[in-house]
């Protein structure tokens, strides 16, 4: 029958080892192994970042190189035109002051300032202060004097210039526009006599617009600062800066108050590294945190798997604590798919994944032919019930339990599951209760019989007399003889009915006794009772009882033990006598009775009634009627009840009481229709 199930590398002591039926998850690495990753991680990101810290240092030196060499060459175009201008001024005080007429330089100083038009004016003033010839003629005395310092400075640089006789700068100024200026004097000298000097204002915003190539002043923000620091002029469409990445340089005049400083200004190649830098963060970002959540997946997941192991070891501990053994075993392939430990002892030596078809022919019947597949699935696949039967090994004189179902797989395959239960004790443990029942019952049939014995010697005794008195009346005729063949034949005939009368209450009292095995058939009820009437009538007699039968015509056969059931009648008829020896002799009446039962929701069935008018059943005694040695009566045994409801019971029927209105009781017994056996049993 293994082939149903099998155990598990049942070795030696048939112990299988369950965890191999049904291998247990695997305990996980510890935390420590997600050292590695995020160390990957933090080196990667420390690596990405030195790398970018090299790259835009190394990109910020050459910014910075190409910031100096501009700047150098934005102040070397501005101050190379200054100091053109500067000697166009020199040029134009030396002619004067070699006695030249200024109004012959008018025209050159008029190209050279439309050539040149960040120079606003050249003039030349008096010692005095006032202007003795001005260039551009088309501008008025007016428009000058707004593009000049202010009139204290012009003081202070006439005085400078005469004291030193050298040419000098002014302080830078702003005009009436705000606009900032400086302007340069070269002093006129003729023989030892100062004649004022000549001066050219110089608007430094066109300066820096004109003079600083364009290549730089796309390229950086350049400011003018003065000696104090303060910006002198700002481009107007100034751009954002990178203020670290700025260089000063001096305008390299005679006069040093000027410095000019150049900023860089934000370039898209920039904007571009910074997006770079801001995706290697996202990329950094993302990556850390991918790694953190797989790493509380893992974990969960390995939580998880403690909780499967630990119901996996709850489950098997519980199924090998089992005392019934159960496997699982592929329908088709007969593979043993697990097996608990218990299986295992019961069936040693099978394996998990062996083929266990052999193990079945131990068994009577053989397990998958008695609950096939069909039994099992339905058509459609669906799980059925439970199937129960037991079966033999014959080989090992045992037998089993089986509970057979089919179940769903892990794999969703519908497979064949096995419980088996070692019934070996049970069932010899039934075996003697039966052979001790079946004596029991002998037992109660021979007390009824000894009750009966006197009547009955009686009754045999009756007979015997009358046929010794007709073979007496016979010899006597004989002898006399005067005898007529008739009389004799007649005298005959009566012997030999007594003698028949007394062979059946022999045999009768024969078959009652006979130790048999029980017997169930087909019988007419009314037929056992007419027939065990023969034997308790004489018993009624001598008690004085009046035994009526009240057989219903129509009632259908029973499937019952003939003398099972003449033993519950005798028992339930000699009670309803019992119970009626202290009544009247006119009201001594038992009935037997019988009819088709038909209740709602059983099974048809025949009922027999023995209705006494007796003393009844009082309360206290209803409650023990049933109990094996309890009775009121003093030569009772108290067995006859409990008896005849086992004996009913067996028979599938039910036995209960009733009471009678005006006195008595009636006892009612089930037993079985004939047919229904019949279809139960197909
Ligand atoms: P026993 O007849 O040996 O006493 P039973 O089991 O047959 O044992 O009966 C148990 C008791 O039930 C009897 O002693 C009696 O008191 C009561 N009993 C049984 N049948 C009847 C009946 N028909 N009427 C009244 N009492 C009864």
């Amino acid at each position: 029958m293994q082939a149903q199930f099998d155990d598990s590398g049942a070795d030696a002591g048939g112990h299988a080892p369950s965890a191999a039926t049904h291998p247990p998850p695997s305990r996980r690495a510890g935390g420590s192994v997600w050292i590695v990753p995020f160390a990957a991680l933090a080196l990667f990101v420390a690596a990405i970042a030195a790398l970018l810290w090299f790259v835009l240092k190394h990109e910020a030196e050459i910014e910075l190189s190409n910031l100096r060499r501009d700047t150098q060459y934005a102040e070397l175009a501005i101050t190379r035109r200054i100091l053109a201008h500067q000697d166009l001024v020199d040029r134009i005080a030396g002619a004067i002051s070699s006695g030249q007429d200024a109004l012959t330089l008018t025209d050159q100083a008029q190209i050279y300032l439309r050539q040149n038009p960040e120079l606003r004016n050249v003039l030349w003033t008096s010692p005095a202060g006032t202007i003795s010839w001005a260039a551009p003629s088309w501008k008025d005395a007016s428009s000058i004097a707004r593009e000049r310092p202010p009139p204290a400075e012009r003081e202070r640089m006439l005085r400078l210039t005469s004291a030193t006789g050298r040419s000098t700068y002014s302080d830078p100024y702003r005009d009436y526009q705000d606009e900032p200026y400086i302007e340069y004097h070269s002093p006129v000298v003729r023989e030892g006599r100062f004649l004022g000097t000549i001066s050219a204002s110089l608007s430094l915003r066109a300066a820096m617009q004109r003079l600083v190539p364009l290549s730089v002043s796309e390229k950086y923000r350049l400011s003018l600062i003065d000696g104090s620091g303060r910006e002198l002029f700002r481009p107007d469409d100034a751009r954002e800066t990178y203020e670290w990445l700025t260089q000063t340089v001096s305008l390299t005049l005679p006069w040093r108050g000027l410095d000019l400083t150049a900023t860089s200004y934000k370039s898209d190649s920039l904007v571009g590294r910074a997006v770079l830098m801001a995706i290697i963060a996202l990329v950094t970002i993302v990556l850390a945190w991918s790694l953190w959540s797989l790493r509380r997946r893992v974990e969960m997941q390995a939580g998880v798997d403690r909780a499967l192991m630990a119901s996996h070891e709850r489950f098997v501990t519980v199924l090998d604590a089992l005392d019934s053994g159960v496997a699982v075993s592929d329908f088709d392939t007969r593979e043993l798919l697990f097996c608990n430990e218990s299986f295992a002892r019961i069936f040693p030596g099978h394996t998990l994944g062996s083929n266990t078809a052999d193990l079945e022919t131990a068994f009577t019947p053989i397990p998958s032919q008695a609950v096939p597949r069909a039994a099992l699935l339905t058509a459609d696949g669906r799980l059925g019930g439970v199937h129960k039967l037991e079966v033999r090994d014959e080989s090992r004189d045992l037998w089993y339990a089986l509970r057979v179902r089919a179940v769903r797989w892990v794999d969703g395959r519908a497979v064949r599951m096995t419980m088996i239960s070692d019934i070996t004790e049970r069932k010899l443990a039934d075996e003697r209760s039966r052979v001790q029942q079946e004596k029991l019952l002998l037992t109660s049939r021979l007390m009824s019989v000894g009750e009966m014995a006197s009547t009955l010697a009686h009754e045999i005794n009756q007979p015997l007399s009358a046929i010794a008195n007709y073979n007496m009346g016979a010899v006597r005729r004989l002898k006399s003889d005067h005898w007529q063949k008739e009389d004799l034949v007649a005298a005959l005939e009566k012997s030999a009915a007594q003698a028949e009368r007394a062979g059946r209450v022999v045999h009768r009292v024969r078959e009652f006794l006979r130790r048999r095995e029980p017997v169930r058939e087909p019988g007419s009820i009314n037929l056992i009772i007419a027939e065990l009437a023969e034997l308790v009538e004489i018993e009624a007699d001598k008690a004085q009882v009046q035994l009526v039968l009240e057989p219903e015509a129509e009632v259908p056969p029973v499937f019952a033990d003939r003398v099972m059931i003449e033993q519950v009648l005798v028992n339930l008829i000699k009670n309803g006598i019992d119970a009626m020896r202290a009544v009247p002799v006119d009201r001594r009446r038992l009935v037997v009775r019988t009819r088709q039962a038909q209740a709602e929701g059983v099974p048809p069935m025949v009922e027999i009634q023995v209705i006494d008018a007796g003393h009844g059943i009082a309360p206290e005694v209803e409650r023990e009627l049933f109990s094996p040695f309890f009775t009121t009566k003093d030569n009772g045994m108290g067995m006859g009840l409990n008896i005849c409801r086992s004996i009913v019971e067996m028979h599938e029927g039910h036995l209960w009481f009733s009471r009678r209105p005006d006195g008595g009781s009636v006892f009612h017994f089930t037993l079985p229709l004939a047919e229904s056996a019949a279809v139960l049993a197909a």
